[in-house]
């Protein structure tokens, strides 16, 4: 009887998942596991908490979705909570796994867990979150463009991305101890309360991911129109909302491609249609990105290696942070962020903006509040948009916003500076003192 641990990471889905086919294919029993890393549930040098709790709800609901699912096809995931180098060799000695099969990381912090846990286990690790397996670029990794549109001609032109593996119809494992799913409250976090001003309400798992990209493209159509939308800043609709499903992984971004594609083929090819496509791409890159340059996504002078001087004002941050600036644009962006956990990618880049270049803060901190809070936060789309907004990443100019001037182009009439700072508003102070 041969049997091996499926360790789940950012991977949270049964559709469109290598490390699960490989591991069924290879073994006669699985053992589904997921470790809630205790590192995420600490609080970062700043004092913001690494995961905060929109992420950390929407982390649960993904999880119950999960073992659901695998309870449907005669599996169960296996809970608990620690570091996963310790925990999974716990778990492989538990039920006789003789190896670990897994989706593969790019980040730093992620891949030295792998490197611990290779010590001990033979791990095999997939790529599950790329368009395209990594291995089948035409550059080598340390050639990886430094300018996305060389990368994306490259890409485009050279590289086909795979059609998505399908959900396998029964997962065979032992009698399990599941592990209780544990709740937000039990974890010593207070429950903020839904804001009905929210663009979505963002449930976890691949439930509602795979139905949010049925609605997408093929209820209301937004599709047809993305490239024209998709620097609104009020509703659902105006972009795709995939992030949040992306960033853990109960969404693969290999089937959203290729639905995309059945889209422009059945219904409509457009501009819109391939920025979809376009956008997923910069996805990718910041992938690539965080893959080459390592642990220098992180440095204050990012990828570059730009000597820098940040300044460190708790004051002015907590401002900005609270979404009370005084800058009527930024502040509505903040505040959305605050009560919700998203804000659009316009506002992200305009309150980036200003905080490095209004206030010259640290953008490593910007950048871990925005980690703290997101609920769709990505290591390398997080960092490397930040480093991109602070100047010190993969373009060489200042890309400095006019908040006010993007504020008549986008909110041309105010209604979304309405929405946030005017009328049954939270206070933002108090809002943080009771939940972050
Ligand atoms: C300072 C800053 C920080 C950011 N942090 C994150 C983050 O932690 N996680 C994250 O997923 N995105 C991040 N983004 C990128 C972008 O803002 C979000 O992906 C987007 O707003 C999510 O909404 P959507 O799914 O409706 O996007 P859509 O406009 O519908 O785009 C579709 C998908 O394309 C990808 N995408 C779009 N724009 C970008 C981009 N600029 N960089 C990388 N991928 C992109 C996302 O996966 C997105 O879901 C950040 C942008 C900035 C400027």
């Amino acid at each position: 009887m041969k049997r091996t641990i499926l360790w789940f990471r950012n991977d949270l889905r049964l559709h469109d998942h290598p490390a699960l086919h490989a591991a069924l294919k290879a073994c006669d029993e699985i053992v589904p596991a997921f470790i809630l890393d205790e590192r995420y549930l600490q609080r970062d040098r700043w004092g913001f908490r690494r995961t905060g709790p929109y992420r950390l709800q929407f982390l649960l609901e993904s999880l119950e979705d999960l073992r659901n699912h695998l309870k449907e096809l005669g599996g169960n995931l296996v809970l608990r909570i620690g570091l996963p180098e310790r925990e999974i060799p716990a778990v492989a000695a538990e039920y006789d796994c003789t190896a670990v099969y897994a989706s593969q990381e790019y980040t730093h912090e992620e891949k030295k867990v792998e490197e611990a846990l290779k010590k001990v286990l033979p791990l095999h690790l997939f790529h599950a979150s790329t368009l395209y397996p990594p291995e089948q670029l035409p550059f080598n990794m340390d050639q990886l463009p430094e300018v996305f549109t060389a990368f994306r001609k490259q890409v485009e032109r050279y590289v086909r991305v795979p059609f998505p593996l399908e959900t396998p119809v029964k997962i065979p494992v032992p009698s399990l101890e599941e592990g209780a799913l544990p709740s937000l409250s039990g974890l010593g976090y207070a429950v903020p309360p839904t804001d009905a001003r929210a663009v979505l309400r963002f449930r976890g798992g691949a439930g509602a991911a795979y139905e949010r990209l049925d609605d997408y493209l093929w209820n209301s159509h937004s599709l047809s129109r993305y490239k024209e939308t998709r620097n609104g800043l009020v509703g659902a609709d105006y972009s795709s909302k995939f992030s949040p499903w992306l960033a853990n992984g109960s969404i693969s971004v290999r089937a959203i491609y290729h639905e995309v594609e059945a889209y422009e083929a059945e219904v409509e090819a457009n501009d819109s249609t391939y920025w979809l496509k376009f956008e997923l791409l910069w996805r990718e890159y910041f992938k690539f990105v965080a893959m080459k340059h390592g642990r220098r996504i992180f440095f204050p002078g990012g990828i570059q290696g730009k000597s820098t001087s940040w300044k460190d004002n708790p004051g002015l941050f907590r401002q900005w942070a609270a979404g009370k600036t005084g800058d009527r644009f930024v502040d509505a962006n903040m505040r959305e962020l605050l009560f919700t956990g998203f804000m659009s990618n316009r506002g992200r880049q305009n309150v980036a903006s200003y905080l490095v270049h209004q206030l010259k803060q640290d953008w490593r901190k910007g950048a871990a509040w925005f980690e703290s809070l997101l609920l769709d936060y990505d290591v390398a789309s997080n960092y490397g948009n930040w480093m991109y907004a602070a100047g010190i990443g993969n373009d060489p100019r200042d890309r400095v916003f006019n908040t006010a001037k993007q504020a008549s182009m986008y909110d041309g009439d105010g209604v979304f500076r309405a929405l946030w700072l005017e009328g049954a508003g939270r206070d933002p102070e108090a809002f943080w003192e009771s939940f972050l």
